[in-house]
């Protein structure tokens, strides 16, 4: 038995957005203007709009100008993909972002494709995917940075160790599943059809969960000395938050375990900083 540590996205998002600060007073410096992140934000679902609020503030904080576009849920797609059009041809925007979902009678898709692939700090277009899948540079989605960066500051060595992602989504658990295989893991990918789930998590190194479903891995099911990153965002009945890791059972028997909240999602918009940052540099020196 081994009693874990609580791995501190707060913490380690705090250090990731100093750093991403200094870059951006360095890009000023070069280049006379700050890096730019425009948000686009469509409709008025509540938690979004929380999301986006967040984003302009954090941005604003590291030294990137940040700037939202608040379109009515009515917006058709041909206005959405105009905005887009200016927003790719503008020089000093660095990164855009589409906040997701957009409304229905929105293709997302079409959305997220019509976005500059050196601009799409998301990480979501099919060039920055299949980037991801061939090992070259491009930009890679946020939140499957943020775990791999939360993985990093254990200091535990990667190559070699089994992994299991469980999701396989295109925002989430395919890509952090990519980042994995490149850091040398042999990887497992799971997701509802899976089978043997409990056995497969047992003999892993390191459990990356991202499901949303509260508490579906047991802390029993955790390998001692494990590494757990706990992506699930679930609300209670009570109103309080949770993972999709049995976190006091699984501090029990990991090395590490990211607690929800304050884990994982505190480093999805600090790595939305740093690729804006980095999308700047890049478009900058082309
Ligand atoms: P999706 O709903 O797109 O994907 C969920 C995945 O879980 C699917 O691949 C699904 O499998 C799999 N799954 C569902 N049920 C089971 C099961 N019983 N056993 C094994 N796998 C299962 O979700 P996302 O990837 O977008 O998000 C996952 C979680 O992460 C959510 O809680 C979300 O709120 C959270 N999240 C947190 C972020 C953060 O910043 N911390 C950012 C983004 C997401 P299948 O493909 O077979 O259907």
């Amino acid at each position: 038995m081994t009693t874990g540590q609580v791995l501190d996205g707060r913490a380690i998002a705090a250090a990731v957005r100093a750093e991403v600060a200094v870059d951006a007073a360095r890009f000023l410096d070069q280049h006379g203007r700050q890096p730019g992140l425009e948000v686009v934000l469509v409709g008025e679902d509540p938690a979004s709009q929380v999301y986006v609020r967040n984003k302009e503030r954090a941005a604003g904080q590291a030294g990137i100008r940040g700037a939202v576009h608040r379109l009515p849920a009515s917006t058709s797609q041909s206005d959405l993909l105009g905005l887009l059009a200016r927003l790719n041809a503008d020089d000093t925007v660095d990164g855009i972002l589409v906040q997701l979902p957009v409304p229905e009678g929105l293709d997302e898709l079409v959305t997220t494709d019509a976005i500059d692939p050196a601009k799409d700090v998301d990480g979501l277009h099919p060039m920055n995917a299949g980037a991801l899948v061939a090992g070259r540079p491009g930009l890679q989605p946020c939140t499957p940075r943020g775990c791999m960066r939360l993985l990093r500051e254990t200091g535990i060595e990667l190559t070699g160790k089994r992994a299991i992602v469980i999701g396989r989504s295109n925002l989430v658990g395919k890509p952090i599943g990519l980042m994995l295989l490149a850091a040398n893991c042999t990887v497992t990918m799971a997701h509802s059809r899976t089978v043997d789930l409990e056995d497969r998590v047992r003999e892993s190194d390191v459990v990356v969960a991202a499901v949303g479903r509260p508490r579906m891995i047991e802390g029993g099911w955790v390998k001692d000395g494990a590494v757990v990153i706990d992506v699930g965002i679930n609300r209670l009945e009570d109103g309080t938050l949770c993972g999709d890791v049995d976190y006091e059972g699984a501090l029990a028997r990991a090395s590490w375990v990211t607690p929800v909240p304050r884990g994982v999602g505190p480093m999805t918009i600090a790595m939305l900083l740093q690729n804006t940052v980095d999308a700047a540099f890049a478009r900058a020196s082309r």
